[in-house]
């Protein structure tokens, strides 16, 4: 089967959970880093331009994390959560290259001691040389999440589309868990997935991608050679264009 990439850039979306350990997906594991890092590795490869925006869930979601307490402010929460997915971004960068691969880690909360600030011209032309960007902090600022900062980077970065890595093999009519008679799509529109309020991403995060016309995959990056076949427009999973 031929894998030959469809895109020319790629904005990848990848939460925290992917860096857990096992089943609760919290925490960092080596081993699911390094596996995320060899899939990507292959993807570059293909001489495909790669921005990576990683999440933080695997060690705090602010909204999640404030909830109810009156001692820390929700604001301050989503800050220690941007704060965790740059941990994130610096397991992937070292991962990356212990096995070979060019990367820059970029973040939207400036840690001038650990990665460089996020430049959007910066960042492209490191696509450009084909370093894997990978993106922290994700948009810089409070009350949004990690989907926002997909949206917006894959939106000024000009990708071809955003591929949001779930573990899951796309979206369902219903919660596949609940409900035995719930459907997967294998494609939908934009209005498609407003009406019926499927869940693709976070709205506002939606509402860019479709004012922009940014097509989105949603899919199981679990599966053999998932993103690999993403990429080369073969995946299992739910398209929204
Ligand atoms: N966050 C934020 N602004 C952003 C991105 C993230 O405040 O632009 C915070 C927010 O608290 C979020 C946490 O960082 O819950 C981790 O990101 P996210 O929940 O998106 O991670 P994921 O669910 O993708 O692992």
């Amino acid at each position: 089967e031929s894998l030959t990439p469809i895109y020319r850039r790629v904005l990848l979306k990848l939460s925290g959970e992917a860096f857990g350990h096992g089943g609760k997906s919290t925490g960092i594991s080596l081993d699911e880093t390094l596996q995320i890092a060899q899939q990507l590795k292959r993807v570059v490869e293909r001489g495909v331009q790669l921005a990576v925006v990683v999440g933080g869930g695997n060690l705090l979601r602010g909204a999640q994390f404030s909830a109810g307490l009156d001692t820390i402010k929700q604001a301050t929460a989503d800050y220690m959560g941007m704060i965790a997915t740059v941990m994130n971004g610096l397991a992937l960068q070292d991962t990356l290259e212990s096995i070979g691969c060019q990367t820059r880690l970029l973040s939207a909360v400036p840690m001038d001691m650990v990665c460089e600030p996020y430049i959007r011209r910066r960042a492209e032309r490191h696509l450009e040389n084909h370093r894997i960007v990978i993106l922290a902090g994700g948009t810089g600022n409070p009350f949004v999440t990690t989907d926002t900062a997909a949206a917006l980077r894959g939106r000024e970065m000009g990708a071809d589309i955003l591929l949001k890595a779930t573990k899951v093999d796309g979206v369902y009519s219903a919660d596949p868990e609940q409900d035995p008679y719930a459907v997967r799509y294998d494609k939908l529109s934009y209005a498609k997935v407003l009406q019926d309020r499927l869940k693709v991403m976070d709205l506002g995060a939606f509402e860019h991608c479709q004012e922009a016309k940014l097509k989105i995959l949603v899919f199981n990056y679990k599966r053999e050679m998932a993103i690999e076949k993403a990429i080369a427009g073969k995946a299992h999973g739910t398209l929204v264009e």
